[in-house]
């Protein structure tokens, strides 16, 4: 199993993908890793999709990402007796503690210190900003609004209330349980929603102890204060462009994720875009030219993965959505403009060995025909320094770590492999080799690059680059 590309995809799942069959097809049609939205669904439900993953793995045998996504602070309506309501504008609306199903009048608001935050005047929106509501008039545990914008609302849309500082905590007692039973169901990422502070990170290391990938989701404007402290404490960065684009203007999101995609490349951190990227295949099953140039913007701009949200979790078309994201990166990448851009923007390279045997990786590639690039990485940590080089040819990594090479899946132009552990260089070149021959990266007569640490088995170790041609 090889995809023909470097970018990965991200593909969430719900309710219109998570029964075993449609998540192989994701998985053939082309997502390396699986979102599973803690917002949604019932620890039952996730540790079924989870058996379906891992078991998927091992059939295709190859490494599949797993993220969890933390709910966060988020603010969410209650459910509708019918799963969904039209808001007329103009049209009162309740919001209150209820928890009964709501109907065209009135919903539960399950947060009672929105209500003590709020004043009259107070601007809510709705579904990623698509809503609006005014409030009229308020107390401690309800408030009336009018329909500004109206529109569609279904079961457990979310709320944002740009402009009132809200006081709750980074981790809900919610979240606290969701990260226990995701750690326990040894996922792969964590993705921590509504980070405002680097404290938030380190608050959520504190609990997770390097048990899973951290995911920061930069949804916040206050969190674009502390970039690159925050940055820095992530493994890597999701640019959450649906409520980062609710809390700020649309005009500002285009140069905000180009900032976090160049500050993340220049780091060594894996950053995602995340949200709307194909959004009409909800519904329809091509998606508009604007949203095919959107998903190859942060393709030219050198992103590690794409995401689908709605698109593949509860649209009508989630195969189609990921073939076409597919389709969409391939085609990009074989635009020689994006090897271009690539080259002129990738980060300094830092005075360290593995960063220097990275770049000098990338340049020997850049002279001589080389198949792929075999990396050989306990932790994943020198594969993500060549991968930051955003080098020309395949990386293939081989590791004898199983959770390295899950991660490796969120990681640009890596192709992972779990192999036993090498104990003499030469042993390691023939294993590079072979293991490049069997998953279609070198052929006979071609060349690849090995890079490796000697003495072995000592982490953060490369210092060795080999050209190697592959024999028989
Ligand atoms: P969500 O996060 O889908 O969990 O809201 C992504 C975003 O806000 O873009
Ligand atoms: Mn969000």
């Amino acid at each position: 199993m090889r995809r023909n590309r470097h970018a990965k995809i991200v593909a969430t799942l719900g309710p219109a993908s998570d029964n075993a069959a449609c998540i192989e097809s994701l998985f053939l049609a082309g997502a390396d890793i699986f979102r599973l939205n803690f917002s949604h669904a019932t620890h039952k439900e996730h540790c079924e999709k989870i058996r379906v993953i891992r078991e998927l793995e091992r059939k295709q045998n190859h490494p599949i990402g797993i993220i969890a996504d933390m709910q966060g602070p988020k603010l969410r309506v209650g459910t509708f007796t019918d799963g969904k309501i039209i808001l007329e504008k103009g049209q009162l609306f309740r919001l209150d503690l209820d928890a009964t199903p709501g109907n065209n009048e009135r919903v539960c608001l399950p947060h009672p210190e929105i209500y003590k935050a709020l004043h009259s005047d107070t601007e809510l929106l709705l579904d990623d900003g698509k809503l609006k509501l005014k409030v009229i008039s308020f107390q401690s545990d309800f408030a009336i609004t009018e329909v500004i914008a109206g529109g569609e609302l279904s079961n457990r849309k979310g709320v944002n209330v740009p402009g009132v500082m809200l006081p709750i905590s980074a981790l809900t007692t919610k979240d606290l349980g969701d990260l226990e039973f995701a750690l326990n169901q040894g996922v792969d990422f964590i993705a921590l929603s509504f980070v405002q502070r680097p404290e938030d990170i380190l608050d959520a290391k504190a609990i997770i102890k390097n048990r899973a990938h951290i995911i920061t989701k930069l949804e916040k404007p206050m969190a674009l204060q502390h970039l690159d402290q925050i940055i820095e404490l992530s493994d890597s960065v999701m640019v959450a462009r649906g409520d980062l684009g609710v809390e700020m203007l649309p005009e500002e999101v285009p140069s905000i994720q180009r900032k976090i995609i160049r500050k993340c490349r220049a780091a060594g951190k894996p950053v995602i875009v995340a949200t709307q990227m194909l959004e009409s295949m909800i519904t329809t099953s091509t998606p508009t030219r604007a949203e095919a140039s959107d998903v190859a913007t942060a393709i030219y701009d050198g992103v590690d993965a794409v995401m689908l949200s709605a698109e593949s979790a509860s649209g009508m078309y989630p195969i189609e959505a990921v073939t076409m994201m597919d389709r969409i990166i391939v085609r990009t990448e074989q635009d020689p403009l994006q090897r271009t851009f690539l080259n002129d923007s990738h980060g300094m390279t830092t005075d360290t060995v593995t960063d220097s045997i990275a770049a000098a990786a990338r340049q020997v590639a850049q002279t001589i025909q080389i198949a792929s690039i075999v990396t050989f990485s306990e932790s994943g940590m020198t594969t993500l320094r060549v991968a930051r080089e955003r080098p020309s040819p395949p990386i293939v990594a081989l590791t004898p770590n199983i959770a390295t090479s899950r991660f490796l899946t969120l990681v640009w132009g890596v192709h992972a492999i779990i192999v036993e552990e090498a104990f003499s260089f030469s042993e390691m070149v023939e294993m590079a080799c072979r293991c490049a021959k069997i998953e279609s990266f070198a052929t006979k007569g071609q060349q690849i690059i090995v890079t490796a640490g000697v003495p072995f088995g000592k982490s953060g170790g490369t210092n060795i680059l080999r050209v190697a041609r592959i024999d028989d």
